[in-house]
């Protein structure tokens, strides 16, 4: 079963036969293989256009999976006897049939009054849940592998990125006994189910045309899984490397390393994983020592709120990452899991760049969160005199003491004579902080420089004020693209191809917007 290609199959649900046609068509072009909720199609539709439906399915080349799913499912409106009649209406040639268990379980007891002639070896029997993963999955698959159906299907609802793990091991279990199967874990926490699941034997993976039209929670569009993540390429030899956060859907960080990889030929693949335990996390998926899934997981990026968290979980921290008090980048090594932080490097790279060096320079840094701690490491060491602005008097103390560096209140406060004013919060970011801005134009007259860490938008309401005043301008996109460098540099042992990951970010930000309508950032 390995050897087969991964297969993707797009999800369409339609309410009409005219959508449904077009859909089709467009999505034929992407795959071969396209799954059609039936049960989307208005009832009205359904009843009186069937010879226009199967004229649809005998005049494409696609093959299909026809489904019409159960009251259990998302649609409440489906009852046994609707889903009877469809069944055994629906004889379409060049079709696989998606049936539930429960009314597999049905169809299959011959002295049942809806007992029907189906085509077992047509059939993919499913099991849904869609409020989590139930404790007792072995028992699932028993039920569905006890049914004459040919193909096993279970989707169930993640919470957390390690509710992909029974579903990775029901995947285990099916290939050992020989059995196809389709697990996934749905949601934005269960994505690695849906990129990795065919190169862990699944029988395929599903997939809207576009993110807009996503017949499930989490499903990542055709497009994406095939040219982001590349899931036709991974096989069980492929490196994992993965992201760490909550949330992560809005990240960047997938597009850069999985366009780094791509480009330096390297069969390697960059996962997002929305994790809300990450002790738990680390220790059944990640750890060499502890976790329960076989597979060639190299590293991780952490992104907030876990860059503190993870600490307690690591075998050794590099001295950086613990006077910055955050680790940004976890690596597998050998046995163990190794700690450091390239958001410190990330930082200063681009304000070297601009201003050269920095002994004695008079730095400003807004914040008193983890950027601001990797910031004011970094001008420490670069010889600047810093100092911290801060809202809260008890977190600017803590932190300026850490640092041994001046504290100051931020409100009112003049940033005149300053080289570089820092803004480490996410006042700015792209949804309902855009339009605010730690300093005003009154506030930043004088100073030199105004670096911004927020990198959507491009011009923030900081760098905005800033010109206003007449400072000179840095948004955050270099330091998010030079610590996403510096980790690739940590796992691979060399840099990624000049400008990929650059070229790679300005990309998602100037036709990703979709996604843009969380807060935070990386
Ligand atoms: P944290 O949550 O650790 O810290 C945020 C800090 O900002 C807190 O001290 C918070 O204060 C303060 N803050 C929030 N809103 C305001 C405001 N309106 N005015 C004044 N202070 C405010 O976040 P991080 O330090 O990890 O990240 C901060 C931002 O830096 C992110 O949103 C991201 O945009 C950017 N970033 C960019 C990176 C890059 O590569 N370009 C890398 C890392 C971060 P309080 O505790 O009082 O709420």
């Amino acid at each position: 079963m390995d050897s087969s290609p991964p297969r993707l199959c797009i999800s369409l649900c339609e309410s009409t036969v005219a959508a449904l046609e077009g859909a089709i068509s467009a999505a034929s072009e992407v795959s071969n293989l396209l799954e059609v909720r039936l049960d989307c199609l208005d009832r009205s539709e359904l009843q009186n256009r069937s010879s226009q439906i199967t004229k649809l399915f005998e005049q494409s080349r696609a093959e299909f999976i026809l489904t019409f799913r159960s009251p259990q499912s998302d649609r409440q409106d489906v009852d046994d006897e609707t889903r009877r009649a469809f069944w055994s209406d629906a004889i379409f040639s060049n079709s696989l049939f998606d049936v539930d268990l429960d009314l597999a379980e049905k169809l299959n007891v011959t002295e049942s009054p809806i007992a029907l002639p189906i085509d077992w070896r047509r059939t993919i029997c499913s099991y849904h849940d869609f409020s989590g993963v139930p404790a007792h999955l072995d028992q699932i698959y028993d039920r569905l592998a006890a049914t004459p159906a040919r193909i096993l299907k279970v989707a169930v609802q993640a919470d957390d990125a390690i509710d992909c793990l029974p579903v990775f091991n029901l995947l285990e279990r099916a290939r050992a006994e020989g059995r196809e199967m389709i697990a996934i874990a749905m949601g934005v926490p269960g994505v690695a189910t849906r990129i990795l699941g065919p190169s862990r034997g699944g029988y395929l993976t599903y997939a809207p045309l576009k993110t807009e039209s996503a017949t499930g929670p989490g499903q990542l569009s055709a497009s994406e899984l095939k040219r982001v993540y590349r899931f036709d390429k991974i096989d069980r030899q492929t490196k994992v490397f993965g992201l760490i956060g909550l949330p992560i859907s809005h990240s960047l960080s997938p597009y850069m390393h999985n366009a780094a990889f791509a480009a330096a030929g390297t069969n390697a693949v960059y996962v997002p994983f929305e994790v809300r335990d990450v002790h738990a996390f680390l220790k059944h998926m990640i750890h060499p020592r502890t976790r329960e899934l076989s597979w060639n997981i190299r590293g991780l990026s952490v992104t907030a709120p876990h860059k503190f968290a993870v600490m307690d979980s690591l075998d050794w921290i590099e001295p950086t990452a613990l006077e910055v008090g955050a680790v940004n980048t976890i690596l597998v090594d050998d046995n163990e899991l190794h700690g450091y932080n390239t958001d410190a490097a990330g930082f200063i790279k681009p304000l070297q760049a601009a201003l050269g060096d920095l002994r004695g320079a008079r730095c400003a840094v807004i914040g008193a969160g983890g950027s601001a701690s990797a910031a004011l490491f970094s001008l420490k060491s670069a010889g600047a005199a810093a100092a911290i602005f801060s809202r809260d008097p008890a977190k600017a103390r803590e932190i300026s003491e850490r640092f041994g560096v001046d504290s100051m209140m931020l409100e009112d406060a003049s940033f005149a004579g300053f080289d570089v004013v820092v803004n480490a919060t996410p006042a700015g970011t792209v949804g309902p902080l855009v339009n605010e801005t730690p300093a005003s134009a009154f506030q930043l007259r004088g100073a030199r420089l105004a670096y911004d860490l927020v990198y959507n938008p491009s011009v923030t309401a900081f760098l905005r004020e800033a010109t206003e005043a007449g400072c000179g301008t840095l948004g955050g996109l270099a330091m998010l693209v030079g610590q996403a460098e510096e980790q690739f540099e940590l796992w691979m042992g060399q840099a990624p191809g000049e400008g990929v990951m650059n070229e790679a970010a300005q990309r998602r930000l100037s036709t990703g917007s979709e996604i843009w309508n969380l807060e935070s950032e990386i």
